[in-house]
């Protein structure tokens, strides 16, 4: 058996950011406890590697524990009332905010101080379109196109996307929106991140190289899912997995395996399983 890696998998900008910060925090020696507002990232390898070394998650909207410490602010970023929130009760606010969401964060203020209504596209539930709405004071969330009929707008909106929405979806709304209101003035961003996009197209290069692909990735990781149903419609076998443990000997009885990772899987994790594909393969031998 071969193994071949995408070209482009594993850790985004953002997400390596985000943990390399909360790494640094993990090790500071001042004594003062150290969280993340929320699980960094869709990962528990990560997650538990980082709870081993002491430090939490914060619960958003729980209770605040004391005393107060040191808070990291993931990568999704939070909405301004949440920040000064979290200041006021005594904590040590560290930003690992992607820098990606804080362009789009300042894009809603802008508008906010403009007086504009400012409409982000994307999933209302998720942390990022909560972080990014929360900067103005006039918000909607479209999350689908049934969401548009029961808007009402004024003259003029700025729309911002959901850094990791497909761009079919946000240009199929912002045309919707265009044509139900022809009088209002719409400011339109790109602001979808290509990461995505990226290892989907790393993904496809691999597709056509090998036999089955082994996904890595948090089963809650909504990237990591899209990479093992892209590979799933070619009709190849797929492993979806989180880290070497799960490697079973059947991903070996192929000439060629792919491997690939969504954004939010460490080089560490995807290491591991080449080299647990790779012993099990030497066993088949
Ligand atoms: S996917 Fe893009 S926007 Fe999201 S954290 Fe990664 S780099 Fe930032």
């Amino acid at each position: 058996m071969k193994i071949k890696k995408a070209k482009v998998m594993g850790f985004c900008m953002g997400v390596k950011r985000a943990v390399e910060t909360a790494e640094s925090m993990a090790e500071r020696e001042d004594g003062r406890r150290v969280f993340t507002y929320g699980p960094l990232i869709h990962n528990p390898v990560v997650v538990n590697g980082l709870q081993e070394r002491g430090v939490g998650v914060l619960a958003p909207g729980e209770p605040l524990p004391e005393p107060a410490g040191v808070v990291v602010i993931r990568a999704h970023g939070v909405a301004p009332a949440v920040r000064q929130m979290l200041e006021a009760a005594g904590w040590q606010v560290t930003d690992a905010t992607c820098p990606r969401v804080l362009r789009s964060q300042k894009i809603a203020e802008a508008a906010s101080v403009r007086g504009e209504t400012v409409i982000v596209v994307g999933d209302r539930n998720h942390g990022e379109v909560r972080a990014v709405a929360g900067c103005a004071r006039d918000t909607v969330v479209i999350q689908e196109p049934a969401d548009i009929s029961a808007l009402r707008l004024g003259s003029a909106c700025t729309v911002i996307a959901q850094t990791t929405i497909k761009q079919e979806e946000y240009d199929r709304i912002v045309s919707l929106l265009k044509e139900k209101f022809p009088d209002t003035r719409f400011e339109t961003h790109q602001t979808i991140c290509p990461a995505t996009g990226e290892r989907q197209e790393a993904l496809r290069l691999l597709l056509d190289e090998c036999d089955a692909i082994v996904v890595i990735g948090g089963r809650s990781s909504a990237n990591t899912v899209r990479l093992a149903h892209t590979a799933r419609l070619a009709g190849k076998p797929v492993w979806q997995i989180e880290s070497a443990s799960d490697v079973l000997p059947e991903m070996t009885a192929f000439e060629t395996v792919g491997i690939t990772a969504g954004a939010s899987t460490p080089q560490h994790v995807i290491d591991g399983v080449a080299a647990a594909l790779e012993r099990l393969s030497a066993k088949r031998t």
